[in-house]
Parts: C-alpha cells; structure tokens; sequence
C-alpha cells in the first residue's frame, strides 16, 4: 500500500470532523468521488461536509444522498481533515478555500498529471482513469466497507471519466474494479440511462446550434466548435449541459484533436476544453501553455482575451503541437 493511501487512511479512523472539496463545474468523476468519500466518511460515524460553488448537474442528483453537497457557507468552519479529491490545483476548489478557519490534515486526492502537489499527504495516480478508482484502492487497501450507495458513486466516476469504458485511459484494472462494484449492487443500466441518456431536450437545442457552426480546420485533424452566451440563452441550456459536448467533434474521423470554447459570463474570458486521438499529441500540455492543464487526452483551461483572438492562438497552438508531433 502506498504511505499516502495508508496515512489517509489512518486519518479516516482516527479524527472526527471532515470536509471533502472537488473542483468547481463539477464533473461526474468529481462528484462521484467527492460523494463516495462523504458516504464512506458517515458510515464510519464522523462529521462530514461536502461543498462546491456550482451545484451538481441535474443527470447526478440520483446519486445517493447527492443533497449533501452543498454551497460552502458564509462562516469559515473548523475542521481536523481537509481532503480534495479531483482537483489539479488548490485554485480550482473555488471559494471554499476561504471557508476553511482550520485544519489539522490537508489530504489531496486526484489523477490529474498536472496535480501541483497543494496538500500535505497527496496521493497523485495519473495512470488511474478516474479520481473515483483511487478512492475505490483506499476502501479495499484501507480495509472499510464498500456499501452500494458508495459503489454506485464510484462507478459514475469511472464510467464518466473513461467515456464508458471507452478511452485509451481504460484498463484491465478499471475493469475489475467496474467488475467489483457491479458485484456491491451497482444498477448499470439504470445509471446509465440516467446519466447518458436523460439530457434535457434544451442541450440538444444547443448542440444543434454549436454543431451548426463547427469548423473543421488543418486538413480536417482539427474540429472546433463553440458555445456562446447567446446560444446558452437562446436554448435554455444550461452551463452543466456543455459537459460533453466536445465528444461530438472528436467523434469524426479524421480529427485527431477537438476543441470546444466557451463563452463565459466575466467579459474576455473563455474556456477551453481539449481532446487528443493521437498518442503523440498531448493536450495537457497545449493547456498548460494557456494556464491550465488535466490529462494527456483531455484538458482544459481558461483564458483570457477577445474570442476571436482566443480562437486563433489556441487554434495556432493545436497546429504548432501537430506538427512538432510530426504528423
Ligand atoms: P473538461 O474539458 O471536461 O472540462 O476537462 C478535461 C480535463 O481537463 C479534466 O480532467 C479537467 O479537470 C481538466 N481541466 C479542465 N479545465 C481546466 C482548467 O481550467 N484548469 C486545469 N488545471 N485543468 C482543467
Ligand atoms: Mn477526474
């Protein structure tokens, strides 16, 4: 057992008070793995709370107990254990950093390669596809129980985070582990149902409107496609319902990367979200150039700027990487 793994677990059973923070614009790896470690923590008999700036994505709130995510409050609290769980910096937990008057333990828990190290004990996997089968290991390594609520978290963590099993970011191990919470009482099918297959008609109004306008660039290796602010308005979609949409232009053949950008509400800021399908291309580090960063197939940032001069220095940037790829 790594030390991190079996120090955090010594913590689980030794202190009392608990707080479990992801990132903001939570995902489903985000939010299964931050509700796991909740549910884990509550069936052990301590005092936990979970907080994020956004509110979880409607597909989500059938996850067990879901309403125990909750807005940080306007008080800072006191806490024995601080422990992120999917956030590649301490920044991306939003404003519950400021909510936190102490800690005596400050745990991060993530498999981004990007991870800057921010706590005290980390416990960084970036071979692991999800967030969610790191937290799987400190329940079977750490010896506690893993109950069907908790295996019903972690199996939308990592069914999200590996496109159902899909990516290169799979392996023989996610697998066994999918394997074993199937076997805690993990309904597939339902969760699936819910999560890929409840959208609320207004993101298909926005994905018709996003798709109307994708460009298809550097002899068709590249797509890019955006959401405006106005297509947001004009369908009704919401912020969470963008949540990938960028499958759909990495989905044509050919494209070996995929950009998305997002209008965002702050004046000259938009957001931008990468995919790879080519081992030599790795976007985290096209990301990271912009100030962000994530995976080698998946990243993201947020940047500064007019949108139309965004577009041209990420688009730039995507063409320079291919071609230092030599491809
Ligand atoms: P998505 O494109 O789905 O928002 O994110 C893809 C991956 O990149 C995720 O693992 C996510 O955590 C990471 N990522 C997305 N946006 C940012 C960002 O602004 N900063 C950093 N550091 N990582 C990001
Ligand atoms: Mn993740």
């Amino acid at each position: 057992m790594s030390d991190a793994c079996l120090q955090i677990a010594g913590l689980l059973r030794s202190e009392k008070t608990f707080l479990v923070l992801t990132h903001f614009r939570p995902d489903g790896d985000a939010i299964g793995s931050q509700l796991a470690l909740a549910l884990l923590l509550r069936d052990l008999g301590k005092q936990v709370e979970a907080w994020n700036d956004d509110d979880v994505p409607a597909k989500f709130h059938f996850l067990p107990h879901a309403n125990l995510i909750r807005k940080p409050p306007a008080e800072p609290k006191d806490f024995d254990v601080v422990i992120s769980v999917d956030a590649s910096t301490w920044a991306r937990v939003g404003t519950a950093a400021q909510k936190i008057k102490s800690r005596k333990h400050f745990v991060n828990i993530d498999h981004h390669i990007s991870n800057d190290k921010f706590g005290e004990i980390n416990w960084i996997v970036p071979e692991a596809p999800a967030s969610g089968q790191i937290a799987y290991d400190l329940i079977q390594r750490g010896g506690f129980t893993l109950t069907r609520d908790i295996a019903t978290c972690l199996f939308a963590a990592i069914s999200t985070d590996t496109g159902s099993f899909s990516f290169p970011n799979t392996t023989a191990e996610s697998l066994r582990v999918a394997a074993d919470l199937i076997e805690a009482g993990v309904d597939v099918g339902d969760l699936s149902r819910r999560v890929y297959e409840s959208y609320p008609y207004a993101r298909v109004q926005l994905l018709q409107m996003t798709l109307a306008d994708l460009k298809l660039v550097d002899a068709g290796r590249v797509a890019y496609f955006w959401v405006t602010k106005d297509m947001l308005e004009e369908s009704g979609a919401k912020r969470e319902d963008t949540e990938g949409l960028i499958d759909y232009a990495r989905s044509i053949e050919g494209v070996l990367v995929a950009v998305l950008f997002e209008e965002l509400d702050e004046p000259n800021k938009v957001r931008i979200s990468l995919r790879s399908k080519h081992p030599k291309v790795d976007v985290n580090s096209i990301a990271r150039h912009f100030g962000g960063g994530g995976h080698k197939e998946a990243a993201g940032a947020r940047i500064t700027g007019e949108s139309h001069e965004v577009e041209q220095r990420v688009i730039a940037a995507v063409a320079a990487t291919l071609k230092t790829a030599g491809l």
